[in-house]
């Protein structure tokens, strides 16, 4: 089924802070115009997602990659997933320490492996033996992170905070596309929630959670807060909405009302069928996002 390529992509929603507003915009134009110049060069739409998240995750301004919150004991651990709507299959890793771009790994065990995750060591043995390099944990934190990280924990200790606060960000990355061949795909990278304990595993990296693609139904990536999300498997609760014959615009907005009303839960969502129709929704005061199809393409986040 020849089809017009589509691509959309999201920094993570919450309260992005106002000093960080173009920091954010940019990053996810630029993951665009990766992703685009994969597609117009006759690319997948795994190619695309895939080089997208990578140009997030290169980018400090976001909790994936280099510049990740960090967890309890100050280390960066991260999760990604990545799935072809054509075939099903799907690669994810969780709680790796030593990868620069999780994302390459996920791909490599999508295309090189008969298994669908790898997590921690495993994960990073994977892909050293697929000719990813490693990188020391300490080369992927920043100073800003480490001060986040010292002040969450000041502030923890006399009065417990509300870790999910609209004052706090959540910048995990994700994109989904179609491809002229008429086949979706999704991808999801995250360094998690800030101060999680070590071996917490988020929605993001889990199948059907955090990111789902089926050409029969649609492509999904989220953000937000991981465990309602996971609860209610909402990127396949989501495609699903669209299989049964509802509008991926539709579908967005009301995974957002289901996530609130069912579990007080915040987030957002890219949602993108093989129609090329997609939706963007969130139920948080902001989200960088931004789209490309062949008659225009578009930016934004809330001022
Ligand atoms: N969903 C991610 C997690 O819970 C966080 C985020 O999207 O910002 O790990």
């Amino acid at each position: 089924m020849p089809t017009d390529p589509v691509l959309v992509v999201h920094g993570g929603a919450w309260a992005i802070p106002d000093d960080m507003l173009d920091a954010h915009l940019n990053g996810v134009n630029n993951a665009v115009k990766a992703g685009w110049n994969a597609l117009s060069k006759g690319g997948s739409a795994l190619d695309a997602v895939e080089e997208a998240v990578v140009v997030m995750e290169d980018d400090e301004t976001f909790d994936a990659g280099r510049g990740s919150f960090l967890n309890r004991d100050g280390k960066v651990q991260l999760d990604a997933f990545i799935m072809d709507g054509s075939t099903l299959r799907g690669g994810g890793v969780g709680c790796v320490e030593r990868l620069r771009n999780p994302i390459r790994a996920a791909r490599k065990i999508l295309s090189e492996s008969p298994h669908v995750y790898f997590v921690g060591e495993g994960a990073e043995g994977f892909a050293a033996e697929h000719g990813i390099p490693l990188c020391d944990n300490g080369e992927l934190i920043i100073p800003r992170e480490v001060e986040r990280l010292r002040a969450f924990q000041a502030h923890a200790t006399e009065q417990a905070p509300n870790l999910f606060a609209p004052a706090i960000s959540h910048d995990t990355v994700g994109a989904v596309a179609l491809d002229a061949e008429g086949n979706v795909a999704a991808a999801t990278s995250t360094g998690g929630t800030l101060n999680k304990a070590p071996g917490r595993l988020g929605d993001s990296s889990l199948i059907g959670c955090g990111c789902y693609a089926d050409n029969d139904s649609a492509a999904a990536s989220l953000t937000g807060w991981g465990e309602p999300i996971m609860k209610l498997v909402l990127a396949k609760w989501s495609a699903d909405r669209v299989l049964s014959g509802n509008a991926p615009e539709w579908a967005s907005q009301e995974a957002m009302n289901y996530l609130k009303s069912r579990v007080n839960g915040h987030g957002g969502i890219i949602l993108l069928d093989r129609r090329g129709r997609f939706g963007i929704s969130h139920n948080t005061p902001r989200m960088a996002w931004a789209f490309q199809t062949k008659q225009r393409a578009d930016s934004g986040i809330e001022r």
